[in-house]
């Protein structure tokens, strides 16, 4: 791949700032183009990533003429690649994890938006952070995966951490000033010396909040993925019917903000309005609110430190009423319980909660297993994992294609069942 030349010949386009799209046919991925397209005198677009939806990804490089288009899937790529050449349309389509991972390190970008889902966001967001790039961070399964390496590679090189998941995005906004550069070094008494007795992570509780527990066994694919709030990608949306996604931003809380687990308390809320909290030793409990969009957190992050428009109308809070809050219930959302564990426990425990949720996630929405078995599967495999302390990306790749092939064997012997 060759670096643009074209680029440095306009003086405009040098002035804006080149963004890489990974994941830019997912419901992120097309959020953020939604917002980039408000602001295209600021921002111009180098490149956009899929895995194999060429289709999507056409209709994106006619509309939005980014300079690459990379999909993973090769045979996918072949196709994309002959339909850009027959319209005419000057961009270059690449294939494979490598490529994805040299278009989030180009020269040209300065921002990236990582918004893979799951582990395979891993090594294309570590490419952004070691280049030293804006990494707008959606892909939580990558930090969750890597931790302190992560947050050790953010400070190495220079990188800017500015959280898109909508509760992080939150707290980072009610953070005082002085700790909004992520990843730099801090102690572990640092909330405690911002004055910060807790953060208050926010979670609607998803669409079986109030179902019988008894009926959880039996809920479909497309129940799970109906949440009452948001719309998002299907990985995601399960993840939120079983809370693990709350259990996910819980340890993605703990690295972005250096917080222990006993500092992140989870409350839920209905609404979603609530976005989340930081709670001040002096009593003050600050609260960032918002339409449950994520065209919100996005135009923050592509903003920061300036405000920039996202597309959505104000909120109305007096059309809305009423606000509530409550306590999550652990038997019903036992994926809470092991997330917790799991980062109390520290060394490989959070890769191996990951994992096993990614492959019994993957089996549920194929109907192979039944939605209560996702955290069966999960709580399985933890119990039958011995702990290292990863001190290499490797090592947290190799635990955690371990990890997958041992929940697939559950998964299997779980399905004939
Ligand atoms: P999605 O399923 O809608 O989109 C996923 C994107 O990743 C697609 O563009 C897909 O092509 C790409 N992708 C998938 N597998 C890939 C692979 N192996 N290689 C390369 N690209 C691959 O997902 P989403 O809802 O947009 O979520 C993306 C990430 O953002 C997830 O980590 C999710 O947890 C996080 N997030 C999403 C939301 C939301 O509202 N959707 C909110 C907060 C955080
Ligand atoms: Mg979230």
């Amino acid at each position: 791949m060759v670096e643009p030349v074209a680029q440095s010949t306009s003086s405009q386009s040098q002035e804006k700032i080149g963004i890489t799209i990974l994941g830019s046919t997912g419901s992120i991925g097309e959020s953020t183009l939604d917002v980039l397209s408000r602001h295209t005198d600021r921002f111009h677009i180098v490149a956009l990533t899929a895995n194999s939806n060429s289709k999507k990804l056409f209709q994106q490089i006619q509309h939005y003429r980014p300079q690459y288009a990379v999909l993973c899937d090769s045979a996918a790529a072949a196709v994309l690649r002959a339909e850009v050449k027959t319209a005419g349309l000057p961009t270059e389509v690449l294939e494979g994890v490598q490529s994805i991972c040299d278009v989030a390190a180009l020269e040209s970008v300065g921002y990236v938006m990582a918004a893979i889902v799951g582990g395979a966001g891993l090594l294309p967001t570590l490419a952004a952070v070691d280049a030293g790039k804006r990494i707008l961070l959606a892909n939580k399964e990558a930090l969750v995966m890597s931790g302190n390496l992560f947050m050790q590679a953010v400070a190495d090189s220079g990188a800017e951490l500015l959280p898109i998941d909508s509760e992080h995005n939150a707290i980072f906004q009610c953070m005082p000033a002085v700790t909004q550069r992520l990843g730099e070094q801090k102690s572990v008494q640092s909330l405690t010396q911002l004055g910060i007795a807790r953060i208050l992570l926010t979670g609607s509780g998803g669409p079986f909040r109030q179902t019988p527990i008894e009926e959880l066994a039996s809920v479909t694919p497309n129940q799970a993925c109906a949440h009452p709030n948001w719309s998002m990608g299907r990985k995601i949306s399960v993840d939120s019917a079983t809370m693990m996604n709350k259990g996910l931003e819980l340890i993605e809380a703990c690295w972005l903000f250096d917080a222990r687990p006993d500092q992140v308390e989870v409350v839920l809320h209905p609404q979603s309005v609530v976005h989340s909290m930081v709670e001040y030793v002096d009593g003050s409990v600050v609260a960032q609110l918002g339409h449950p969009d994520m065209r919100t957190p996005i135009a923050y992050g592509l903003g920061w430190p300036d405000r920039i428009e996202s597309g959505l109308p104000l909120l109305d809070l007096i059309k809305m009423g009423s606000l509530h809050f409550e306590e999550p219930n652990l038997a019903r959302f036992p994926a809470l319980r092991l997330s917790r564990e799991a980062i109390e426990l520290g060394k490989s425990a959070s890769i191996v909660l990951n994992a096993a949720n990614e492959v019994a996630v993957a089996a549920f929405l194929n109907e192979q297993i039944r939605f209560t078995a996702i955290t069966e599967v999960i709580e399985r495999v933890l119990a039958s994992s011995e702990w290292i302390l990863p001190d290499s990306i490797d090592t947290v790749l190799a635990v955690d294609e371990d990890t997958r092939r041992r929940a697939a064997e559950l998964v299997a012997a779980l399905a004939r069942r």
